[in-house]
């Protein structure tokens, strides 16, 4: 197996995995990858998948690892959106100053979040 055909991975996953909240299959046109990664010289792929559940409207985040022959597959639930794990994978990871600017914001917060998020 050279080439991963990932459309097909996501259909025989779609085929066999469940929500984990309510046990319905997903549904594969809810069914996005994130992000992917092949390295043929090894003949193994790691895949990033986005679900929604049609049923119940959670979202599952799911990690699958393709060695040799063998699948792996994590998977939690997530409050992220389709859009929103699409939108998050292009930004970088959180820094040490997003921590501290946070840090900094709470200690003047008065525990009014709706004009906290509307001041200008
Ligand atoms: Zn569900």
């Amino acid at each position: 197996m050279k080439n991963f055909d990932i459309k097909k991975v996501i259909e025989w996953l779609g085929f066999i995995l469940k929500c984990p909240v309510c046990g319905h299959k997903y549904n594969l046109e809810k069914t996005r990858i994130v992000d992917s990664e092949q390295d043929e010289a090894y003949n193994e792929a790691w895949v990033l998948i986005h679900s929604d559940c049609t049923k119940c409207k959670s979202s599952v985040m799911f990690n699958v690892e393709i060695k040799g022959p063998e699948v792996f597959s994590v998977g939690m639930v997530t409050d992220l959106t389709g859009v929103d794990s699409q939108k998050f994978n292009q930004l970088g990871p959180i820094k040490a100053n997003d921590i501290l600017g946070i840090h900094e914001a709470l200690k003047e917060f008065q525990g009014d979040f709706v004009s906290s998020f509307t001041k200008k």
